[in-house]
C-alpha cells in the first residue's frame, strides 16, 4: 500500500528497538517532510557515526579514538577495572565523578532464557586483559538483577585464580533496578559501599 522507498524506510525505522510500526510509519512521514538539507544531515550523521565509532580494544566501550580516552590516560588507575554491561552505563559512572579507574563493557549479559550464554559477551576480552594486565580489582558493576547477579557470579569465578581483589557494587541500587536509571548519589554510594564476591 505504500509506494516501494516509503514501505523501505518504514522498515529501516521498525527495525530500531522500541519502535513499532505505528512509530515506524510517524518517522518516515516526519523524514519525508524535512528539506533536503536536513534529509542529508540526518543520513550524513549516520554514517559518519558508523565509520568513526569502534569499540575500544581494551575496554570495549564505543570510542573515536584507540584506545579510548579513558584507557589512554594515565592519570586513571589502570589496574582497577569496573564491569558494566552496556556503553551508557560507563557515561552514567562518568558523570558521578568519583570512579578513577577504567572500564569494561560486556555488552549485555548472560541470560539462558535470551539465549545469552557466556561466549556472546565480551568476557574473554576482560579475562585477557586480567592474563596480560596489572589488575588490583575488577568491581562488578552489572545490574542488581537476576541476569546482572548471575553474570557478576559468573565472572568472579572466572577470575578467582587469578587471585584478584573482586567487588560488587554495594545496595543502594535497588534489586531488580537498572545503573541507567540510578541518580548520582545513589551510583556513588554504591561503589564507595562495594563488597568483595567470589
Ligand atoms: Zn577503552
Amino acid at each position: 500500500m505504500y509506494a516501494t522507498p516509503i514501505a523501505r524506510l518504514i522498515e529501516e525505522f521498525a527495525k530500531m528497538p522500541g519502535i513499532g510500526k505505528r512509530t515506524a510509519e510517524r518517522l518516515a512521514y516526519y523524514v519525508l517532510n524535512l528539506s533536503k538539507q536536513e534529509v542529508d544531515a540526518f543520513a550524513d550523521a549516520l554514517i559518519c557515526a558508523k565509520e568513526k565509532i569502534t569499540f575500544c580494544p581494551v575496554c570495549q566501550c564505543l570510542t573515536e579514538t584507540v584506545p579510548c580516552a579513558i584507557c589512554g590516560d594515565e592519570r586513571r588507575e589502570q589496574d582497577v577495572i569496573c564491569v558494566v554491561e552496556k556503553p551508557k552505563d560507563v557515561i552514567k559512572i562518568e558523570k558521578t565523578r568519583e570512579f578513577k579507574g577504567t572500564y569494561h563493557v560486556l555488552h549485555g549479559v548472560i541470560s539462558p532464557m535470551d539465549g545469552v550464554g557466556p561466549d556472546d559477551i565480551r568476557i574473554k576480552e576482560l579475562l585477557a586483559r586480567v592474563t596480560t594486565g596489572d589488575v588490583r580489582e575488577v568491581i562488578m558493576a552489572t545490574n542488581p538483577n537476576l541476569e546482572g547477579e548471575a553474570t557478576a557470579m559468573y565472572i568472579a569465578k572466572l577470575l578467582k585464580p587469578f587471585n584478584i581483589k573482586t567487588t560488587r557494587l554495594a545496595h543502594g541500587i535497588p534489586v531488580g533496578g537498572d545503573l541507567e536509571y540510578a541518580d548520582e548519589v545513589t551510583l556513588t554510594r554504591a561503589l564507595e559501599g562495594r563488597h568483595e564476591i567470589g
